[in-house]
C-alpha cells in the first residue's frame, strides 16, 4: 500500500475514532440541541462568520468521513440560520462531505473491488454510463439507501467527479430543504404546545410523504424521457397488443379478453408456442413411451416371463404428434377468437411504444405485452455447423431412432431426454461440462440420478468440457477436454440442451431500447413492465423462472398491471414456484433445497422419509427415493421440499399449498390421507418432523404417568 494511502486511512481512523471516543455522537440529538439553542444562537450573534465555518467544517468532516448526525445537523441549520442560508450552507457542505466520501472510496478501494468484481463493475458501469445522472438522480431523491452507502458505492463506478457533484447537489436539495424547514420550526418550539404547530406538523408531514412523491415525480420524469421521442396516438385501435401466443400470450390475451378489453394475440409460428409444440407436450410423450418400454424390461420382476417389446420409433413419434394434435384445440385460434382475442397470424414488430406493426400494418395500442419465448442456445462450438445437430426445435421431425447419441447439457431438459433415447434404445452418451448433472439440484440428487442413469447403460461424462466436433472419413467425433486430457466420443446425432436465449432480436426491441439484462433476457420491474411502462414483458424472454406455468402466473399480472394498473398494480409473486425434472424417478421442488439453505445462513432444520417404506409405493414396484423438508428453526413452517419418487411432481402439490398458504406440517400431519396412495408419503413426512420434535420432557413424564397406572 502506498504512503498516500496509508495516510488518508490513518486521517479517516483518527476522525472516526475521536468521533466516538469522545462521545460526541452524545451531541447530535434533539434534546441536546434544544437545551443548547440559546448558546448556539449567542455564538452566532457574536461572531457569526466564525460559527457558519465552524459548522460548515463540521458539516463537511462528519458527511466525509461517513459519520451519523448529517440529518440532525441539517436540523440544526434551519433552527440557526433560517430556511434560506440554513438550505444554502447545507447543500454545499453536504455536497462536499459526499464528494470527498466518493473520492476516499474511489482513491481506497476502487482498485481492489475492480479485481474482485470486475463483471458485476463492469454491468453497473455500463448503467451508469446510460443511466448515470438520473439513475444518481433518483437515489439522491428517494433515499432507499443511506447517504454514506451512496456515497461509498458510487466512490468504485466509473462516474465523474464533476457529474457526481453536480447530480448529488440537485438530487439532495429537496430533502436539504425539508429538513431545513423542520429545523426552522424546531427552533421555535418553546413548550410542548408549540410541538402540535401546525407549520411543524406540516414539515413533519412533508419529510414523510417526501420519498412518495419524489418518487411519483422520478417516475414520471423518467416516463417523460422515455417517451418523448415519440407522439402518442390520440385514440387507440386496443387496448393491448400481445405478441407470441405461448403459455405467457395466451393467458395475457384470455386474462385481457375476459375483464372485455379489445385484445390482439400476434403469432408468427404455432398456436401453443414451445410448451405445446416442441417442449413440454413432446417430451413428456415421449417419455411415456420410453417408461413404458423401461416398464416391459422390468416386467420379470411383476412375475411375468419373456416380456419383449420392439420400439417402432416412427410410430412412437407419430403418436407424439398426435398427443400434440388432441391438446391443440386448448390453443387454437377458433378457442381464443371465440373468447373474443382477436388472433392474428403474423410477425409483430413494435415500432413505437403505442404501435405494433402486424404484417406490415400498423396498430395502436394503450399496453403492450410481450410474450415472445426463447429459443435453444447453441454454444460456439468449432464444426458443430458441419454436422446436423439436433436441438428442442427439430428433434421431433425424427423418424429413425438416433444409434448413437449424445445430449450435450446435464439440466433437466438434457436429463429428461437423455433417459428418454436411451430406453428406447439408443446408446447415450449426456455430456456435461460441470461436476453433476441437474445442478441446481442438491448434489445428493445429481447423484441417485446420475446413478439411475449408469444403472440404465447411459454414459454420464460430467467434467466434460466441449471443444469442437470432427468429421473424418464420415466418423462424427465430438473432442471433450477431460482432466486436462483431450477425449473423442463417436456419435451418429448430437442434441444440443446447454439452455435457451430468450427472443428479443429483430421485432423492435433493438430500435426502442428496451433494456436487456445481461443474460440477454428483457429487464422487467415487480410489475413486469419494461423500462417503457406501457411495455410488458412475460414468460421465457425475461425469466427469471423458464417453465410454462411461471410464464401463465405472469401473465395474470402483466394483464391485471397493464389494463388497471393506473388505480392498482400488483408485483409479481416469486415465492412459491415448484418446478419438477421428469426424469424417473421424477424430481420435484418447491422453495428451497438444503444447499440452498446452507448459503443463506438460516436456521433450517432437515427431516427426510424415505419413500422406499411406503406401502404404496412398495405394491407398486415404485419403492425407491425420499422426501426432503426443510422446515424454519423447530418450528413447522415449511421453507422447502425436494421430493425424488415415482410421480413426486404430483405429491409436490400438497407442499405447494401448504407454503402459498402458510399451513405447516402439523397441519399436513391432521390431513386424512387416502390408503394406500403415494401421497400417504407427505402425512409420513410430516410424522417424521413431528417425531423429531417431540416434547421429550413431556414424553417422560408420560411414561412416569403409565408406569405408575400400571404399578
Ligand atoms: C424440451 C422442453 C421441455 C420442456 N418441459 C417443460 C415442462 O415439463 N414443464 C414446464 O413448465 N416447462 C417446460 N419447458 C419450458 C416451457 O416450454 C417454456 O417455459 C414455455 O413454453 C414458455 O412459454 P412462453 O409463453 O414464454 O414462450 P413460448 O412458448 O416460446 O411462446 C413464444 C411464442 O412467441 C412467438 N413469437 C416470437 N416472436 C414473435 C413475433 N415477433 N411476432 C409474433 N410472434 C412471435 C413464437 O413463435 C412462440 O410461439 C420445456 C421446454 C422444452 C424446450
Amino acid at each position: 500500500m502506498n504512503k498516500s494511502k496509508v495516510i488518508l486511512i490513518t486521517i479517516l481512523a483518527l476522525i472516526i475514532g475521536l468521533f466516538f471516543l469522545l462521545g460526541w455522537d452524545q451531541y447530535l440529538n434533539l434534546d441536546y440541541i434544544k437545551s443548547h439553542q440559546s448558546e448556539f444562537e449567542q455564538h452566532l450573534a457574536k461572531s457569526p462568520w466564525l460559527t457558519t465555518i465552524a459548522f460548515f467544517v463540521a458539516y463537511v468532516i462528519i458527511t466525509g468521513a461517513s459519520l451519523p448526525g448529517a440529518a440532525i445537523l441539517t436540523l440544526i441549520a434551519g433552527a440557526l440560520f433560517g430556511l434560506v442560508y440554513g438550505t444554502l450552507l447545507v447543500s454545499f457542505a453536504s455536497t462536499l462531505g459526499a464528494t470527498l466520501a466518493f473520492l476516499s472510496s474511489r482513491y481506497l478501494l476502487r482498485d481492489k473491488i475492480n479485481q474482485k468484481f470486475k463483471q458485476q463493475l463492469t454491468t453497473i458501469n455500463q448503467g451508469i454510463d446510460n443511466e448515470g445522472n438520473f439513475y444518481l438522480f433518483g437515489l439522491r431523491l428517494v433515499p432507499i439507501f443511506p447517504f454514506f452507502i451512496v456515497n461509498l458505492v458510487m466512490g468504485v463506478t466509473s462516474i465523474s467527479v464533476k457529474r457526481y457533484f453536480i447530480v448529488s447537489q440537485l438530487g439532495m436539495l429537496p430533502g436539504t430543504l425539508a429538513f431545513v424547514f423542520a429545523g426552522t420550526q424546531l427552533g421555535q418550539v418553546n413548550d410542548l404546545s408549540g410541538l402540535i404547530s401546525a407549520p411543524l406538523l406540516a414539515a413533519f408531514a412533508l419529510l414523510g410523504v417526501m420519498p412518495l412523491l419524489t418518487k411519483r415525480l422520478l417516475d414520471k420524469l423518467q416516463a417523460n424521457r422515455i417517451y418523448r421521442p415519440y407522439q402518442r396516438p390520440k385514440s387507440f385501435d386496443y387496448n393491448l397488443i400481445v405478441i407470441g401466443a405461448g403459455a405467457g400470450g395466451l393467458v395475457s390475451s384470455y386474462i385481457g379478453a375476459a375483464v372485455n378489453a379489445k385484445v390482439a394475440l400476434v403469432e408468427k409460428h404455432q398456436m401453443g408456442g414451445d410448451c405445446l409444440n416442441t417442449g413440454c407436450v413432446p417430451s413428456k410423450a415421449l417419455i411415456k413411451a420410453a417408461k413404458f418400454a423401461h416398464e416391459v424390461k422390468k416386467s420379470e420382476q411383476l412375475g411375468f416371463e419373456q416380456s419383449t417389446t420392439t420400439v417402432n420409433f416412427a410410430k412412437i413419434m407419430d403418436r407424439v404428434h398426435q398427443v400434440i394434435k388432441t391438446i391443440e384445440p386448448h390453443d387454437s385460434v377458433e378457442r381464443y377468437s371465440k373468447l373474443g382475442v382477436d388472433v392474428k397470424q403474423a410477425t409483430a414488430h413494435i415500432v413505437d411504444p403505442w404501435t405494433v406493426e402486424i404484417d406490415g400494418k400498423p396498430f395502436t395500442t394503450a399496453q403492450i405485452i410481450i410474450a415472445t419465448g426463447a429459443r435453444p442456445f447453441v454454444p460456439p462450438i468449432s464444426g458443430l455447423d458441419q454436422v446436423n445437430y439436433l436441438t428442442s426445435d427439430n428433434l421431433w421431425q425424427l423418424s429413425e431412432l438416433p444409434q448413437r447419441l449424445i445430449v450435450l447439457g446435464g439440466g433437466p431438459i438434457g436429463s429428461e431426454l437423455t433417459q428418454a433415447f436411451a430406453r428406447l434404445g439408443s446408446q447415450v452418451s449426456q455430456v456435461e461440462l460441470f461436476d453433476r448433472i441437474m445442478p441446481r439440484e442438491d448434489p445428493e440428487v445429481s447423484e441417485y440420478i446420475k446413478q439411475q442413469f449408469i444403472d440404465e447403460g447411459i454414459d454420464v461424462l460430467t467434467n466434460h468440457q466441449a471443444l469442437r466436433v470432427e468429421v473424418i472419413d464420415g466418423c462424427q467425433r465430438l473432442i471433450c477436454q477431460h482432466q486436462e486430457q483431450e477425449v473423442a466420443i463417436e456419435f451418429d446425432h448430437i442434441l444440443i440442451a446447454v439452455g435457451r436465449s430468450a427472443n428479443t432480436a429483430g421485432f423492435g426491441l433493438e430500435q426502442l431500447g428496451i433494456t436487456l439484462r445481461p443474460n440477454k433476457t428483457i429487464a422487467v420491474n415487480k410489475y413486469l413492465q419494461t423500462n417503457y411502462p406501457n411495455i410488458y414483458a412475460v414468460g421465457d424472454v425475461t425469466g427469471p423462472y423458464q417453465f410454462t406455468h411461471v410464464a401463465a402466473h405472469q401473465a395474470w399480472y402483466s394483464a391485471v398491471n397493464a389494463l388497471f394498473g393506473q388505480f392498482k398494480k400488483f408485483a409479481v409473486d416469486y415465492r412459491v414456484i415448484p418446478w419438477a425434472t421428469f426424469v424417473d424417478p421424477e424430481v420435484a421442488r418447491v422453495g428451497l433445497n438444503e444447499t440452498e439453505a446452507a448459503e443463506q445462513g438460516i436456521d433450517y432444520c432437515v427431516t427426510r422419509y424415505g419413500i422406499d417404506d411406503l406401502d404404496r409405493a412398495i405394491a407398486d414396484n415404485q419403492a425407491k427415493g425420499w422426501i426432503k423438508v426443510i422446515t424454519a428453526g423447530t418450528t413447522d413452517k415449511i421453507l422447502g421440499v425436494t421430493i425424488v419418487g415415482h410421480n413426486a411432481s404430483e405429491l409436490l402439490t400438497e407442499y405447494v399449498t401448504a407454503m402459498k398458504y402458510n399451513l405447516g406440517l402439523n397441519k399436513i400431519l391432521g390431513t386424512i390421507h387416502l390408503y394406500p396412495t403415494m401421497s400417504e408419503a407427505n402425512k409420513y413426512a410430516a410424522g417424521v418432523w413431528k417425531r423429531n420434535h417431540a416434547p421429550q420432557y413431556i414424553l417422560g413424564l408420560l411414561k412416569k404417568y403409565h408406569n405408575k397406572v400400571r404399578s
